[in-house]
C-alpha cells in the first residue's frame, strides 16, 4: 500500500547535526520496508527564529539533499504515486524566506517547495507560534505571502502557527490550509495540536491533517501505544475527516514515539491495527497516503491554472 508521509526532519539531522544520512530514523531502506512512496523532508529554519542563521541554514539542507538517497520531485509530481521511495521538499519556519517573496522564489525555483509551516516556535515576519500564545494573528507579509503561495501552488501548513494566524490563513488562503504534523487537542491539550473547530475548518476546506507520532502530542504522559494514534485517527474520522487525514510522522525531530512506530519501516503495523479496528481498504489508502498524493497533486494543477 502507497505511504506518504506529509513531515520529518531528515535533512535537518544530516546538514546541521552531522548524523551520518544510513544513521538517521528515515532512510531509503526503512522507507522502502514500510511502503513509503513519498516522504516529504522538511528544510527546518533551525531553533533560534531571525536570531539564527535560518537561511544559510535552509541553504545548507538544499545541499543536503543527493545525500538523501532517494529521489526528490523537483518539477512536477508523476502522474500515478510512486512505487518506490521517492521525496518531495518543504519549509518549516518561514523566517527561512527573510520576509522576502525573492527568497521564497530562490527557494521555491531549487526546492519546488509543496508546503510551508509559517512559523516555528519563534515569532517571524510572517506571524506568531502557537507556543506563545493563540494572541496575534499575521503580519502584513503573511498575508503578502499567502497570496504569492497560492500562485505558486504552495499549501500553507499551520503546524506551529497560533490559533489567530490559523484563522487568518483559512479566511485568506486559495488552497485548502494544512496542518502536516499536528494531533487532536481536545484528546491531548499542547498548543501544537488542532482544537475541534480548527480541525473541523481543515476538513471542511479539504485539506490535510498528518497525525504526527510525537509520544507526547498524543498523551498528556507521553506513554503513547498505537492504540493512541488510533484514538487521534478515530477523532478525526468522526468529524468526517476520512478523505483529509494522512500521517506527519515528525521523525527525526522527535526523540520519543509510541511502542512499535519507532520509524518508516512500521508504517504497515499501524495500517494492521487500523484494519483490526475495522478500517476498510479503500479508507486504509486514503489515509496511508492517497489523501496527501491527491491534495499535492490539487495544488500543482491550480498552480498551472489547469484546475484543481
Ligand atoms: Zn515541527
Amino acid at each position: 500500500m502507497f505511504v506518504a508521509d506529509a513531515h520529518c526532519d531528515t535533512l535537518y539531522e544530516i546538514a546541521l547535526m552531522g548524523t551520518k544520512p544510513e544513521s538517521c530514523v528515515v532512510t531509503r531502506q526503512a522507507m522502502a520496508a514500510g511502503g513509503v512512496g513519498l516522504q516529504t523532508f522538511a528544510l527546518f529554519a533551525g531553533k533560534h527564529g531571525t536570531e539564527g542563521t535560518p537561511r544559510a541554514d535552509g541553504e545548507a539542507m538544499l545541499k543536503a539533499v543527493p545525500r538523501l538517497g532517494v529521489p526528490v520531485f523537483t518539477g512536477d509530481l508523476p502522474d500515478a504515486p510512486p512505487d518506490a521511495p521517492a521525496g518531495v521538499i518543504s519549509c518549516e519556519g518561514g523566517e527561512m524566506l527573510e520576509g522576502s517573496l525573492e527568497r521564497l522564489a530562490e527557494f521555491h525555483s531549487q526546492a519546488r517547495l509543496r508546503m510551508i509551516a509559517l512559523t516555528w516556535n519563534f515569532e517571524n515576519e510572517i506571524g506568531h507560534p502557537a507556543a506563545l500564545g493563540p494572541e496575534g494573528g499575521l503580519k502584513p507579509f503573511g498575508f503578502e505571502l499567502l497570496r504569492a503561495m497560492d500562485r505558486l501552488g504552495i499549501l500553507a501548513d499551520v503546524s506551529h502557527l497560533n490559533e489567530a494566524g490559523f484563522w487568518d490563513v483559512c479566511e485568506r488562503t486559495a488552497l485548502p490550509p494544512i496542518a502536516s504534523h499536528s494531533d487532536c487537542r481536545w484528546l491531548c491539550d499542547v498548543p501544537r495540536n488542532l482544537w475541534k473547530e480548527q480541525a473541523r475548518a481543515i476538513i471542511e476546506r479539504g485539506g490535510f491533517i498528518g497525525v504526527n507520532f510525537y509520544s507526547c502530542f498524543l498523551r498528556a504522559d507521553g506513554e503513547a501505544k498505537l492504540d493512541d494514534v488510533v484514538r487521534h485517527i478515530d477523532e478525526l474520522c468522526e468529524l468526517g475527516g476520512e478523505d483529509v487525514i494522512g500521517f506527519g510522522s515528525d521523525f527525526d525531530g522527535i526523540e520519543r514515539w509510541p511502542d512499535g512506530l519507532a520509524g518508516p519501516a512500521d508504517f504497515p503495523a499501524l495500517l494492521d491495527e487500523l484494519r483490526r479496528r475495522g478500517y476498510g481498504e479503500a479508507t486504509l489508502q486514503k489515509l496511508a497516503g492517497l489523501n496527501l498524493w491527491n491534495l499535492l497533486k490539487r495544488a500543482e494543477a491550480a498552480a498551472k491554472g489547469t484546475g484543481a
